[in-house]
This record gives structure tokens, sequence and C-alpha cells, in this order.
């Protein structure tokens, strides 16, 4: 008896990403498979349609396009700011993720690090995937039913998981 894929279940997923000409960008560690809450967008759309009614040992190729994905690319995205605009106790990479927080709404935007000079950082607001067609080599390794716990937060708990302090 195996249980296949479905919404609230939790999958644990061996997988390499690649990019259309081979380039690996992103796998999961050996001992330490990716573990996705199925149904609550913890993974891209794309990748998650593709496992529905999988089941434990299944192998599969999947080919996401960008609107499955990571979005399009948006043109004109990219905003030059002044170092002095982060905090000084932020050590700034290229390719970083942070958040900027709108002080009159609250809404949050996520952008990404491209460039760090020495008086201006450049920052982009498409994910770096953005635009990308992703090639997933995916493995299921576990596939179990969510606890009402993970349920109630939006992703799974335990080794591989969400863990809280
Ligand atoms: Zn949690």
């Amino acid at each position: 008896m195996s249980t296949s894929i479905a919404a609230d279940t939790v999958v644990g997923l061996r997988y390499v990403l690649r990019n259309s000409t081979g380039e690996t960008l992103d796998r999961s560690e050996d001992d330490d498979p990716l573990l996705y809450l199925h149904g609550h967008s913890n993974i891209v759309p794309g990748l998650e349609r593709a496992l529905d009614g999988k089941a434990t040992g299944d192998k599969l190729v999947v080919v996401v396009a960008p609107e499955d994905g990571y979005g399009a690319r948006e043109a004109g995205a990219e905003r030059k700011v002044p170092r002095g605009a982060f905090p000084d106790d932020v050590e700034l990479e290229v390719g970083m993720e942070l958040v900027m927080e709108d002080t009159k709404t609250g809404d949050e935007q996520p952008f990404w690090i491209k460039a760090v000079g020495a008086d201006t950082v450049t920052i982009d607001l498409n994910h770096p995937l953005a635009g990308v067609e992703l090639h997933f080599d995916v493995e299921v390794l576990s596939v179990r039913a969510a606890t009402a716990e993970e349920l109630d937060h939006g992703h799974p708990h335990g080794p591989g998981g969400h863990h809280h302090h």
C-alpha cells in the first residue's frame, strides 16, 4: 500500500534543477531531501501539478515554463540604491534575497542583490529564476499524510522540514 501525492500530503523529494542549456542551478542534498506540503504553494506550480498522483519510487522529468515557475522576467525592475540605504550590519552579497517593507501599507516586496559597489547597490525585483525554463529531475522518496499542525502552519515539520525554535 502506498499513498499517492494529493493535497495535504507531505512529500519528500530528491531533485536536480537545470536550465535549458543543462547547467545545474540547484539540487537537494543527498542526506537532506526536500520536504514540502502538497497543495500549499510550497514549490513552483508547474512542478506541484506534475507530482499530483505520483507515489514513492516514481521518477520524473518535468519541464516548467516560466509562467508556471518563477514568473516572467519584467523589464525595468532593476534599481540602483545608495549603500547607506541598507543597515550597516547586513553583509551584502550578490544573489542575496532581502525584503523591503512599505512603511505605509506594510506590504512586503522581496528583491535580490545584483551588484555591490562602494557607494551603490544594484537590486532586482525579479526572482533570479524569473524568465527561466526549469528542468527538474525528480524522484519521490516519501509520501505521508500531513499532521493537523503542519496543515495549520502550511509547511512540513520534522527532519527536512521546517524547524521551530
Ligand atoms: Zn510550522
